[in-house]
């Protein structure tokens, strides 16, 4: 397909499909441009020749209508949290969804519908509000829709499977300007793909999501620990895995300690593990199935304690914020053996900044017993997944920071499950989407796509390329 990356377009069309909408647009010529092109990684920096931001499901439909008739490179952003900058575009259309904000909840179903521009604090405050949730992010200012759609990792994944398994149905509108329903009753196989398989296939406008009780009071925080500490931690960390019970989920992350007024100032700047702890059911058995951990070593500061599960779901809020340069890189493992800490250390002692980290997250529990070929998501039997998250924001020191992420990401390459998650991959990840999904998945994905999106509109994504069409740029090959 031919694709408009010109920086203007024709003014008279942009008037026509300004006519179309009841939500507004935003172009290079308006006020508040600047602000509307921004994404939460400060290190994507992309002009748009226009930013459509529908009121509703018409908007949405007109805006897909119109990108397909001119040719036009569409990016789609609900949450605009994508690291690698997905969700915009130079020239182009944006399509805004982060004004659609509606949330339903049905307590006595247990559902929660909710529109694409929803971020995590917002649902979640309303699913508390009735002692429910979903497994949602650990920050709350990411999007519902880019979340569930890659898979979803969170606090909650053991107990309930991850955001893409709680996924009932979905609106969609396609890329040809319809709107279709992806349930097991209506489309089983679109609803297998958008489980997962990220924004390749339509442009969700409402998703219906299964709630579960949980809290509203959970034995949550975090665990700090001197560095000194790291290797008994991360034998523990391995160890406890199995044993632990599906409402217990454990983090594991190493990095600077942030001058913070909780810890002392004599460990400011000094190298940590931290253990971040949820357990999502009855405080005296949170108290018990976090005990092992605190036995390892002597913490530093201990800030696990009964607390609301919405303070555990936006403690991190604040150091989260957006502006700030980003690249990350992540890979499911398959094991975190003793041969692994020693890497680990090392790149602990050569972090390139004080705002960054890299982290583990526990797979297991309702994660691995959902079959594997059930859903679009890929390597749940991963042991765990690694996270490294690089962040500063003097642009001229990307290199470093970017060679030490890289360097941390090889080295525990022989420890890999065989790819990467999509949600969580960095601009330069878009060759490792097989890896993602693994060969068979991917194939099936590609034959979908073909059936959904066959001219690859919708391309800026971890793209799985239509079955029988070369890869393209914007996209993975
Ligand atoms: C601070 C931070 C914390 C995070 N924490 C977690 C975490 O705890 N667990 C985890 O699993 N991931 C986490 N992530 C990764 C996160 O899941 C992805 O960045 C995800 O894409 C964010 O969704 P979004 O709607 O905010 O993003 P956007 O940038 O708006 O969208 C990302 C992509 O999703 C697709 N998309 C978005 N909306 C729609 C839609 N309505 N219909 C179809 N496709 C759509 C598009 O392809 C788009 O490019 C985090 C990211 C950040 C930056």
């Amino acid at each position: 397909m031919a694709v408009s990356t010109d920086r203007a377009l024709d003014p008279a069309m942009l008037a026509r499909l300004a006519e179309s909408l009841s939500g507004g647009i935003v172009t290079p010529v308006d006020d508040g441009y600047e602000e509307a092109r921004r994404v939460w990684n400060g290190s994507i920096d992309k002009r748009p020749a226009a930013i459509v931001r529908p009121r509703g499901v018409a908007d949405v439909m007109a805006a897909v209508r119109f990108a397909r008739d001119h040719d036009l490179l569409v990016a789609v952003r609900s949450g605009g949290h994508s690291v690698a900058g997905h969700s915009t575009c130079d020239g182009g259309l944006v399509i805004d969804l982060g004004g659609m904000k509606g949330i339903r909840v049905d307590p006595f179903a247990r559902r929660a519908h909710v529109q694409p521009g929803v971020v995590w604090s917002e649902l979640d405050r309303e699913t508390q509000a009735f002692g429910l949730a979903t497994t949602g992010g650990l920050v709350g200012s990411t999007g519902v829709a880019g979340f569930t759609l890659g898979g979803g990792l969170g606090w909650l994944q053991r107990r309930h499977g991850l955001a893409c398994d709680n996924l009932i149905s979905a609106d969609v509108v396609l890329a040809d300007g319809s709107l279709v329903r992806a349930s097991p009753e209506d489309d089983p196989d679109l609803l297998w793909a958008l489980r997962g398989g990220g924004g390749n296939f339509g442009i969700v406008t409402s998703f219906e999501l299964e709630l579960h009780p949980v809290g509203p009071t959970v034995m949550a925080g975090m665990l700090l620990f001197p560095a000194e500490s790291a290797s008994e931690l991360i034998a523990a960390y391995r160890e406890l895995r199995d044993a632990a019970p599906d409402d217990l989920m454990l983090g594991l992350v190493l990095r600077l300690a942030p001058p913070t007024p909780f810890l002392p100032e004599e460990v400011h700047g000094r190298p940590i593990v931290g253990i971040a702890a949820i357990h999502c059911g009855a405080l005296e058995d949170g108290e018990r199935a976090i005990s092992p951990i605190r036995s390892v070593a002597r913490p530093i500061v201990d800030l696990v304690e009964p607390r609301p599960y919405v303070q555990m779901q936006t403690m991190q809020d604040a150091s989260w914020g957006p502006g700030l340069r980003n690249y990350w890189k992540a890979e499911f493992l398959k094991e975190l053996p003793d041969a692994a800490t020693g890497i680990l250390l090392e790149h602990l002692d050569s972090i390139t900044s004080p705002l960054s980290d890299f982290k583990f997250a526990y797979l297991g529990g309702a994660v691995g017993r959902v079959p594997e070929e059930a859903t679009a998501f890929g390597h749940r039997d991963a042991f765990t997944i690694l996270n490294v998250n690089a962040r500063w924001s003097d642009p001229t020191e990307d290199g470093r920071h970017i060679a030490w992420t890289r360097s941390l990401w090889r080295a525990m390459q022989p420890f890999s499950a065989g790819g990467t998650y999509t949600n969580f991959a960095s601009e330069d990840d878009g060759d490792r989407v097989v890896g993602s999904f693994g060969p068979k998945k991917y194939a099936r994905l590609a034959e979908l796509k073909r059936r959904y999106d066959p001219a690859n509109l919708f391309r800026l994504n971890q793209n799985i390329v239509p079955a029988g069409k070369p890869g393209e740029e914007g996209g993975a090959a």
